[in-house]
């Protein structure tokens, strides 16, 4: 038995937009303030010294694991006195928008 998972890395400082980006394999659009639950699901959340350094999801619609990177990007937006996390990456777009 050996099954292969999918398994796919995403460097959230080469893409463009507000964090969202399309599937590698099956092309769905997954939004990070998408949070209905039926695009995406978070597997994990790694933090290193109190910051988000890698979260993976899973694409609900083929079932493929993404692990993101690249959160340092965003510290600076925002409250730069607080610390990124998992929260401040699911209201990204509303950060973006608010400018
Ligand atoms: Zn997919």
């Amino acid at each position: 038995m050996n099954i292969k998972m999918e398994r796919f890395k995403i460097d959230l400082t080469e893409i463009e937009g507000e964090g969202d980006f399309p599937c590698p394999h099956c092309g769905e659009i997954i939004s990070p303030d998408d949070d209905s639950g039926m695009v995406y699901d978070i597997i994990e959340s790694t933090e290193a010294d109190g910051e988000l350094e890698k979260v993976t999801i899973k694409c609900k619609k083929c079932g493929s694991a993404i692990q993101l990177e690249g959160f340092s990007l965003f510290k600076e937006i925002g409250n730069s006195e607080k610390i990124f996390d998992i929260e401040d990456y699911l209201n990204l777009q509303e950060k973006f928008m608010s400018f």
